[in-house]
């Protein structure tokens, strides 16, 4: 049961992205209560609510992040301008020295950010997720909580991975803002136990599965060498793939191994800055991907490789990267682009009936735009849609709420102390960045 100490409330007049099946923009009342929209229309009741007057905001659905390490915050820029291959070097060194108590420091600042950039949901791929899913109920988000899992032999856990995702989903199931679930790293650590044990987990537990695949062509020729499929195809080939999944990056992927994942209903997490950044080479057949069914959402992935986690910058940036590529600026419109973020990002995680737009009976995920933006200008309702895709900055962003309780009020945490958090944060660097490999290699 969602438990919320909120009062109900009436955003009055407010400009509504509904995200609904119409894609609807209305002018409208919203009433929140129990945690849901119970209103979104003329005239909602006001009984024993607190009316708010939202004439100057526009009301839109809480983003979803669909692939991210939130727990990375204390290592933005410690490896930046390299390759994958490079990146993970660094990353691989310091994670060494991770502690549970420096990854829920770490988290909590990702949550944060994400909070104070309008994303209610996300999607995350990390160890010590317990640390993960207690800065997510203390500071206020929604977390979809993948706990990584590899070949025994290629891990630094105690005991089998499976088993230790087993045993947090056990700790967190049925809980109201996180759900637990099993993320195999990717093909480079885990052999095909490791793949369908996290399977027959999450089919037991009736989770998601959620895994890098393809991100890079080393990778897809790494693995064909090794098994003679390229990944996609291998993974279906053991039985893998199916639905409940959220595979992140598929930047390398041919039409065979699209129509696959597009059949097994595998959700697709694209990630584009991270992609860019890394210098992943291609550009992910989001549009054929789509054509084929797969619900594709937006990743920001970690602030290690993007380096930020703005779902607005992310929105952004898919579309204008599929655009060039393709010599063909009328794909991916705006319209297509805001439903990466909201509603199709929610159809990934198989969640589309509970998050995702401003409808009556989903949980009051939001967030309060303030149309007396610089960036939301001309502030013409017929123009807010490709304001939010290609203009909106984060501080456009007034007020957030999850469950219909405010997280974000005026621009600061309404349940997280910034201050605090930023120190801890700044002692969890200093250990971390020590530990860091020297420039030139040793
Ligand atoms: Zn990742």
């Amino acid at each position: 049961m969602t438990v919320t100490a909120a009062p109900p409330r009436v955003f009055r007049n407010a400009l509504v992205v509904t995200q609904d099946a119409a894609r609807r923009l209305l002018r409208a009342d919203v009433r929140v209560e129990g945690g849901r929209f119970t209103h979104v229309g003329p005239h909602a009741p006001t009984e024993g609510a607190d009316v708010i007057d939202a004439e100057a905001f526009a009301l839109v659905p809480g983003f979803v992040n669909l692939h991210t390490h939130v727990a990375m915050h204390p290592l933005r820029g410690i490896a930046d301008d390299r390759d994958l291959a490079g990146f993970l070097e660094t990353l691989f060194a310091v994670d060494a020295h991770r502690t549970e108590a420096d990854v829920e420091v770490g988290a909590r600042a990702g949550v944060a950010e994400m909070l104070l950039g309008g994303t209610t949901s996300f999607l995350d791929l990390y160890y010590f997720e317990d640390a993960v899913a207690r800065a997510v109920v203390d500071v206020g988000a929604r977390g979809f909580l993948g706990w990584a899992v590899l070949d025994p032999e290629m891990t630094t856990q105690k005991g089998r991975p499976v088993d230790n995702a087993a045993a947090f989903i056990g700790r967190w199931r049925g809980h109201p803002r996180v759900t637990p679930l099993v993320a195999p790293q990717g093909v480079y650590v885990c052999g095909a136990d490791t793949w369908l044990g996290a399977r027959d987990l999450a089919l037991r537990e009736k989770t998601l599965v959620h895994y890098h695949l393809s991100e890079t062509r080393k990778e897809v020729s790494e693995h064909e060498a090794k098994t003679g499929r390229r990944p996609a195809d291998w993974l279906g080939e053991i039985g893998f793939l199916g639905p409940g999944q959220v595979a992140a990056h598929a930047v390398w992927l041919t039409g065979g191994e699209i129509a696959r994942l597009a059949r097994a209903e595998v959700g697709i997490a694209h990630c584009a800055s991270s992609n860019l950044k890394l210098a992943s080479g291609g550009v992910a057949p989001i549009v054929e991907l789509r054509a084929a069914g797969a619900p594709v959402g937006l990743g920001t992935d970690s602030v290690a490789s993007n380096n930020s986690l703005s779902m607005l910058r992310e929105i952004h940036l898919a579309g204008l990267v599929q655009k060039n590529h393709r010599w063909d600026a009328s794909v991916l419109p705006a319209q297509q682009l805001l439903d990466l973020a909201t509603i199709e990002g929610a159809r990934a995680l198989g969640r589309e009936a509970a998050i995702g737009s401003i409808e009556v009976g989903k949980a009051a995920d939001f967030s309060l735009f303030r149309l007396d933006h610089p960036t939301l200008q001309p502030a013409r309702p017929e123009a807010l849609v490709s304001h939010l895709a290609y203009a909106a900055a984060d501080d456009a962003i007034d007020s957030v709420f999850v469950d219909g309780t405010c997280v974000v009020d005026h621009r600061r945490l309404v349940r997280g102390d910034w201050t605090r958090i930023r120190k801890d944060l700044d002692a969890a660097a200093d250990a971390l960045w020590s530990a860091r490999p020297k420039p030139g290699g040793a």
